[in-house]
């Protein structure tokens, strides 16, 4: 009998569909099973990323960024506008109409480049045999050559404040809200907690955000996250450092959260409650125990370093392996899976040079090592920063905050660190990322002639400044 497909990909977020879609590109017959049901119940490509991730809540930041500058920062232009007000109907159904078109266009890929979508639930059997369930139907073994495991991932839940799919949700309920709760909680003050946040912020929430760690964003450059701590706080966001959620309870339409900060016992009552608290690997009923697969003590999947597990011809991707739990990473290595099993040339994806961008105003996105990071290693740096106060660009927009910052080494000069905080911060970035993929010193950079007025100058100065020679700031020497 002819063998059905090569490759199996079991997942279709970005890890599993670039993987399918790769896998097909280069001449592999590829079927991509995905078990995503959208909320009217019908299957949908795309995984986390698209359906209750990156894209709505960028599309809800965006509308809401709209409405907070229409009603905050237009008259400053000497633009009137009256009787502002929001329908939230019609923003969420901007976003859904955003999420229905990408999920959409993932299918028209598939179709494009012969990727068979499979509609249901994938478990890994022995050796590279998977069995597919569609969801109406008998379950059928495929025997494929390779299987590539890109299950993603889910949100972590607490005991302490236990999902009830109304007033306590997590980021996908809270993507939904059909109306702008008047006070609204987050236990998490990470990266979901700080843009959801700033969504229902902007719309007018009283937003608390209650974070365990002493520290705020503890990942971020020690500079930029003081930066972003202040500017958040002035927007309205209500941040609690060192906060330790004891309880939570639903009384009389609300929802009373008990912890404790600074020894003492607080309380807060809010009408909907967030829980953002992190993510785990997604591998429930994903291998079935003769497998044999080893996973790792947070229960993803253990992988070398181009994501091959300890089965042969079984690969791992995206949110389910080690690594930071970003769409464009998980893409990376799922065409990286790809090329690997069609030329059997394995390379790696580098994990330093992932960037990461928080989408909040002033965005925040950074590259490489941070400075305490640097310093913690005892490795010699220099350091160059650049003012978005101080850029021209940056002043015609309005902005008042930000920087740009780049580390380098001190002997080298090799760039170690990019950290840029303010509106484009999430382009900006890119320049860097091509730069400490290059292995470029903070002298590249600097000799890089950068379009004027752009706010990508900020990073070009940032880089002068490493050596002391920013023109449009007085240098510290
Ligand atoms: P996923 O996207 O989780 O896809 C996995 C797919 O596998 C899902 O469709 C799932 O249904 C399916 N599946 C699971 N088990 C099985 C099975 N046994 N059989 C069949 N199918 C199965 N990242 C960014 O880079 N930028 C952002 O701006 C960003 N914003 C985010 C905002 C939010 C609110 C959230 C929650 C996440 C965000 N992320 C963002 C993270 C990003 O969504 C993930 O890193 C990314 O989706 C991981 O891709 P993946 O392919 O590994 O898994
Ligand atoms: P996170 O790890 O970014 O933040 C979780 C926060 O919750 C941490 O600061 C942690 O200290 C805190 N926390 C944990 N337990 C707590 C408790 N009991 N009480 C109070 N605080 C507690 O996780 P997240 O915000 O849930 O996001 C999950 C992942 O999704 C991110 O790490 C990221 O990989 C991905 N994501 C990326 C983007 C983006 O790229 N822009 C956006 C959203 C999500």
């Amino acid at each position: 009998m002819e063998q059905e497909y090569e490759v199996v990909v079991i997942g279709g977020g970005p890890g599993g569909y670039v993987a399918a879609i790769r896998c097909a590109q280069l001449g592999l017959k590829t079927a991509c099973i995905d078990a995503w049901r959208n909320a009217q119940g019908r299957p949908a490509l795309g995984g986390t990323c698209l359906n209750v991730g990156c894209i709505p809540s960028k599309a809800l930041l965006h509308s809401s960024e709209l409405y907070h500058q229409a009603s905050t920062a237009f008259s400053a232009h000497g633009i009137q506008t009256g009787g502002l007000g929001i329908d939230l109907a019609v923003m969420q159904a901007r976003k859904d109409k955003v999420v229905e078109q990408l999920t959409g266009g993932i299918e028209g890929l598939f179709k494009a480049n012969g990727v068979t979508w499979l509609p249901g639930h994938g478990r890994l059997l022995e050796g590279t045999r998977v069995e597919f369930t569609p969801h109406e139907g008998e379950p059928r073994t495929l025997t494929p050559d390779h299987v590539i495991l890109a299950s993603g991932s889910r949100p972590l839940e607490i005991g302490l404040a236990p999902l009830d799919g109304g007033r306590i949700v997590d980021s996908t309920g809270a993507l939904g809200f059909r109306e702008v709760p008047r006070r609204l909680g987050i236990i998490g003050a990470g990266i979901i907690g700080l843009e959801l946040g700033s969504v229902w912020n902007r719309l007018g929430s009283q937003v608390v955000l209650l974070e365990a760690q002493e520290q705020f964003l503890p990942m971020v450059d020690g500079e930029v996250g003081r930066q972003a701590l202040k500017i958040l706080g002035q927007q309205g966001l209500d941040i609690r450092l060192g906060a330790r959620v004891l309880g939570s309870e639903l009384a009389d339409g609300e929802v009373r959260v008990s912890y404790q900060q600074e020894g003492e016992e607080r309380s807060l009552a809010v009408d909907r409650l967030v829980v953002a608290v992190g993510r785990r690997a997604n591998t429930e009923g994903l291998v079935a125990e003769e497998a044999g697969l080893v996973l790792d003590e947070r229960g993803g999947v253990v992988v070398d370093d181009c994501c091959a597990t300890n089965i042969p011809q079984v690969y791992a991707v995206g949110d389910l392996v080690r690594g930071p739990m970003l769409a464009h990473k998980a893409s990376e290595e799922g065409m990286a899976v790809a090329e690997c099993i069609a030329t059997g040339k394995p390379h790696g994806v580098r994990l330093d040079t992932v960037p990461s961008v928080i989408y909040t105003e002033p965005e925040i996105a950074w590259v490489g090592a941070t400075e305490q990071q640097l310093k913690s290693l005892g490795t010699p740096y220099r350091a160059g920063s650049f003012p978005l106060a101080a850029n021209g660009r940056a002043l015609a927009m309005q902005v008042k905050h930000g920087l740009a910052k780049v580390l380098a080494h001190a002997e080298t000069d090799e760039i170690l660190g990019v950290h840029v905080l303010g509106p484009g911060a999430s382009e900006i970035i890119a320049e860097a990322v091509l730069a400490m993929e290059f292995a470029a010193s903070s002298e590249d950079l600097a000799r890089t002639i950068h379009a004027h007025p752009t706010l990508a100058e900020a990073l070009h100065e940032a880089a002068l400044a490493v050596d002391g020679r920013a023109i449009h700031r007085v240098n510290r020497r």
